[in-house]
Formats: C-alpha cells, structure tokens, sequence
C-alpha cells in the first residue's frame, strides 16, 4: 500500500547537476548518481492513482506506480525486474527521455509538481547493472527461424532483443563503424556515457544476436541478398535525413555546417580519446569542425541545438548563439492549448543552458555573411512573427530589425526531413511518404516480410518511441514467423502520442 500523504510529506528534488565550471572541462555526464534515500524519498511522493496517468503519457507503458512503491519499500530486485518488464533499455530513457510520463503525472496538476518519474527510472536501471551486470536472457530452444535488422538504434536493439529471447536468429546491419544508432554518435557523452550502450551490446552478443558493422544495405548487401538469407527483415534505418535551408543567401560558405556533422564528429573524437587515439575534430573529408576559440551559432531549438551548445561550450568556443524562430515559450503549461495530461509547450531548459550562450527567439537568419575569402563572418537576422495559414507555416520579417551577430562556425540544427533516399529502399521496394517516412500496415510490415520501426517509420522522434515500436515490431516479426505464444506489443503503427487535438 503506497503512502498516501508521500506528496504531502515530500517535495519535487532532483540530484544537483555537477558544477558548470567542472563539468565543461570533461564529457562526463551532468548527473552524478543520486543517492538511495533521495529516490526512495522521491519515490514516496507517487500516490499510485486508481487511474494512473503517467502510463498514458509513456507509449512503452512503463508500470510505473508499481515500481516506484518497490523502490519506496526498497525491493530493489522486484523493481528491476517490473521495469524491465516493459523497457528493455532503461538506461537510455532514464537519461535521455523527455519524460511525457511527468507531463501526464497527476501530480503535475493545479501546479504540484510531478512525480520525478525519469530519475526513479534511471536509479533503478542503474542498480540493475550494479546488482548482476545486466545477466544475459538467452531463449531456452531455437525457433531455427532468422531475422535481419538493419541499424542499430534503439529501434532496431530493442527489435533484436526481443526476437533473440524468442528463439529467433537475430542479425543486426549498421553502417557505421559501432552499434548504437544516434545513441553512438549523435547524442554527446554529458548526456549518455557509451559505457551503457556497451553493456547493453554484451548482453545482447550473449543471448545470441549477432552485429555486423561497417555494412551498408543496400550497398554493401542487397536486399536480394538479405531476403534470401533471412525469413524476416526489419528496417531501423532512422530519420538521418537533415533539413538544410538552400535557399538562404551565403548557406555553400566555409563554416555553416549541419548540426549532425558537428556532434558526430565530436562524439568521435571523444570515442577516439577514451580508445587512447585522440584526434582533431573533422568531417569525413578531412575539414577540421571544431568550435574552440570560435563565435559559434546554432540554428534550431530543439534536442539537437542543445547538444551542439554543450559540446561547443566543451570544444571551448569563445561565444555562442542560439537562435529560434519561434518566440520565448512560457514557462508554465497553457491549459487552455495543450490542457494536462498533453505534452505541454514550454521553455525546456537544458543543463547545455546553463552552462553558458545565448538564446535569441522569434529570429531568422536573412543571409550567412561572407568574410570575402568563402568563410562565414556572421549572419544577418531579423526579428519574425510566425503564423500558420492552411497548415503552411508564414513567416514574416519586421522591417528595420535586421542586425548581424558574428559567427565563425554556423550549425543548422532545424530539424529532420525524414528517413535518407538511399539504394536499399528501392532494393526494397519501398518508398518515403509526404513526411518522408515509411509507411506500415497495422501489422509492421513495409511491403511482404519487411517490418519497420522507429523513426524510419515515425519520422524523427524520441528514444521512448524508439524502443516501443521495436518492441511492438518484434512481436509482428515473432506472429509472423509462426513464434510460439505472443511478445509485448505496446504500441500500434498508428499510436500518437497524447495531444489535445
Ligand atoms: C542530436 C540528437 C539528440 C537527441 N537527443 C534525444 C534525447 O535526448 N532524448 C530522446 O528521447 N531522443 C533524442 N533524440 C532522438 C532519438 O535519438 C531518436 O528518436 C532515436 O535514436 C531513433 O532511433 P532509431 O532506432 O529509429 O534510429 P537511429 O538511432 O537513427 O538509428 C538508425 C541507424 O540505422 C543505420 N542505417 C541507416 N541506413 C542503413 C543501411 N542502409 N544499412 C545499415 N545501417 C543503416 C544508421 O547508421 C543508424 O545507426 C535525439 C536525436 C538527435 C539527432
Ligand atoms: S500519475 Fe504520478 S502520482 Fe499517479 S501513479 Fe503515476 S507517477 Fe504516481
């Protein structure tokens, strides 16, 4: 029987974040690990509702009033086990998710303050691998059936995973150099440390599944090739697709890059110096993509802007800006647009916030300036009203507001145009929707015996989403090989998250 009163007895605390001064001198995460009574203490807060919310704002359907009574009366063990119950990855989400659960939280309403849902999560996660290591799962006979998944993100481990522990022989294709998907390359270290991805991937080769790298299908392997090798495929190939903005005078100058060329190339060298190889930052090419020392502006509000301001700020830039083209959200929920339980829009600071820059909002960059030999000197911006006429998105200059902010290094962190046109879709016979994604069939299936999942499917998106269509994909994978009883399957194609209209 939970407690009660918990709310009542206890506020909202998280663990502080590592000092800012220490924490952009490493790449280590924000978040020091959070000591037992505080989660136990924060855990007492959950009132576990006869209709518990939070289960509707999470898509894995995370049973979480049960495992947060666990941690309260500290049965660690029990807690582990109903966590992994629904999430084969909880490190992940517990790190990174942007936790729609607490938005959903009854205790978010009337201005309380949520449940701190993410941090329950990670802690146990964490005692997971501290208590057996993350002890392998290995299915107990072989369906002598095989699958292969293309990409390693969250969608495709997740997929492959839960296909293994069902007995089927599970492949995973990447083309990039290790397994992870965004998790690897994209998203920094301050955020997820790759020791947790490498755990995951030991426990994963134990029960079985098996990880090709540096393979390209479609190139590399051929659809052909992979079809007559296996009885199911599953594309996990991500939404990688970046929005560019051609258009805008000055945008071939030296120094305006996408945002993703910038974190994966940090990443890398963050990777090359824990393997003891440490190197320059570069693109592919050679060109060296490093803010030290430089004016840095990054173009977007999102996930990714964010990413790039904290490695800016770690690479050791001399200043930067973030610039939006919305204006400044509010800080608390508008009930009357997006009523709670719903996502609310507000302004989400990052720790990459805090640690330094500064944010301009309802701007837009006019022109990338040319310092007269090819390389950007600044941008021109000017202040925007933003609007939406028939779904199209107006955008409008205020005349006079122009002003120029320096930049000698510009990353375009303004969205994803969807899965990439790449030679395995036609090998596959599919072909991206009006967002740019794959369509499905309510049961998975991307044309006869090709599944997909993920943000290939969803469009870009978020971890949480990641894994519940891999898991929800696997169980259609298992259905239609014939599998033996029925795999969780948390989400449909069609699953939205929770909107008010
Ligand atoms: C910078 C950044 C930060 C983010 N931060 C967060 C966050 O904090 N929280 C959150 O919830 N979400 C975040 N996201 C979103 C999240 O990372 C994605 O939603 C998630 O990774 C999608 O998982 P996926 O498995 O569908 O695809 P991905 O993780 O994109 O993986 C797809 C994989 O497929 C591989 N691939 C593609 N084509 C082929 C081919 N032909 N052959 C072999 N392999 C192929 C790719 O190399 C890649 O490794 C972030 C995204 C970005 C870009
Ligand atoms: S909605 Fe909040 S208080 Fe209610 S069960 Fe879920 S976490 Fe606990």
């Amino acid at each position: 029987m939970p407690d009660p009163n918990g709310f009542l007895r206890y506020d909202r605390r998280l663990p502080a974040r590592r000092p800012v001064p220490v924490r952009i001198s490493d790449w280590r995460e924000v978040y020091p690990p959070a000591g037992e009574e505080l989660i136990r203490e924060q855990a007492t807060r959950c009132m576990d509702c006869g209709i518990p919310f939070c289960h509707d704002g999470c898509p894995l359907g995370n049973r979480i009033p049960d495992w947060n009574d666990l941690v309260r009366t500290g049965n660690w063990d029990a807690a582990v086990d109903s966590l992994h119950a629904t999430n084969n990855f909880p490190e992940f989400t517990g790190r990174l998710c942007p936790a729609p659960c607490e938005a959903a939280c009854v205790l978010g309403l009337g201005g309380q303050q949520p449940v701190t849902i993410k941090q329950v999560e990670v802690e146990i996660a964490d005692a997971a691998v501290a208590r057996d290591g993350l002890r392998p799962r290995p299915a107990s006979a072989s369906t002598g059936r095989s699958v292969a998944v293309v990409g390693s993100g969250p969608a495709g481990l997740a997929a492959a995973q839960q296909l293994a522990r069902a007995g089927h022989t599970v492949t995973v294709y990447e083309r990039d150099d290790a397994i992870g998907g965004l998790l690897r390359y994209g998203i920094p270290d301050f955020k997820l440390e790759k020791q947790h991805i490498d755990k995951r991937l030991a426990q994963l080769t134990a029960e079985g599944v098996r990880f090709r790298t540096g393979v390209e299908v479609g190139v590399d392997v051929t659809a052909e090739q992979l079809r007559a090798e296996h009885d199911a495929v599953l594309l996990a190939c991500g939404a990688l697709q970046g929005r560019d903005t051609p258009e805008t005078p000055g945008r071939a100058l030296r120094g305006v890059h996408q945002a993703m060329a910038h974190l994966v190339a940090a990443n890398r060298v963050v990777a090359a110096a824990g393997d003891g190889k440490p190197a320059p930052a570069t693109l592919p090419d050679g060109t060296p993509i490093d803010a030290a020392g430089k004016h840095v502006v990054i173009i977007g509000g999102g996930d990714t802007a964010a990413d790039c301001l904290g490695v800016a700020h770690r690479q050791g830039a001399a200043g930067v800006h973030q610039l939006d083209l919305y204006p400044e959200p509010p800080t608390e929920r508008d009930a009357a647009r997006d009523p709670w339980p719903t996502w609310p829009w507000v302004l989400r600071n990052y720790p990459a916030h805090e640690e330094g820059g500064e944010r301009v909002f309802a701007v837009a960059v006019q022109e990338f300036v040319d310092d007269g030999t090819g390389q950007v000197r600044a941008v021109r911006i000017a202040e925007v009203t933003v609007e939406k006429v028939d779904g199209r998105r107006i955008v409008t200059a205020l005349p006079g507001s122009e002003r120029e902010i320096p930049a000698d290094l510009v990353l375009l962190a303004i969205g994803f145009e969807g899965t990439e046109e790449q030679p395995l879709l036609a090998q596959f016979g599919v072909t991206r929707n009006g967002r740019g994604a794959i369509d499905s069939r309510p049961d998975w299936q991307a044309t006869d015996g090709v599944f997909v999942a993920g943000d290939m499917h969803r469009g870009a998106s978020l971890i949480v989403w990641a894994i519940a269509e891999g898991r929800a994909a696997a169980a259609a994978i298992h259905t239609y090989l014939g599998g033996v009883g029925d795999l969780p399957a948390p989400v449909d194609p069609a699953r939205q998250p929770l909107a008010a209209r």
